[in-house]
């Protein structure tokens, strides 16, 4: 078993969409960056590269790469994933926690879950995605932006 740990963060930008968990969320302001932003996703990314020992985010896809300008993040996930299952690793399980005053994420939740789910390999049942507020604390409790932590288990897969 191996353990990995990710955290993102980006400051909203109104002009943008919101892409969350590689899910689009509407009516709320997007986050700057030069992808599509997905802090939930790159933090998610990084857990899996953490855990894998196979570098970071950063590391794979450089933010002074033109090709990855608005890319859709769900692009580095199916990425690492494959990376890490070409390592011999399975994907267990993953817990993420988003951290935002704005916008309220619980009816986006289950969808979050379930579009990650599907890009992990792994059944729904195995994606927490929890949100809270930072009680007013900090940037992120200014309402700035959203920050990302999260966790993810990977199992040496049979025969590897
Ligand atoms: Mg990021």
């Amino acid at each position: 078993m191996r353990v990995g740990f990710g955290y993102d963060s980006h400051v909203f930008d109104e002009g943008r969409p919101l892409r969350l968990g590689g899910v689009l969320i509407p009516g709320a302001p997007g986050l700057r960056g030069h992808s599509d932003a997905d802090a939930l996703v790159h933090a998610l990314v990084d857990a899996l590269y953490g855990a894998a020992a196979l570098g970071d985010i950063g590391s794979h896809f450089p933010d002074t790469d033109p090709r990855w300008a608005g890319a859709d993040s769900l692009l580095f996930l199916r990425a690492a994933v494959a990376e890490v299952r070409a390592a011999g690793y399975t994907v267990g399980n993953v817990d993420a926690t988003v951290l935002c005053e704005r916008p309220k994420l619980r009816p986006h939740i289950d969808a979050i879950r379930a579009c990650l789910a599907k890009e992990l390999g792994v059944p729904v049942t195995s994606v927490s995605v929890k949100a809270k507020t930072n009680e007013g604390m900090d940037a992120v409790g200014a309402g700035r932006g959203i920050a990302v932590h999260c966790v993810v288990l990977l199992a040496f897969a049979a025969g590897s």
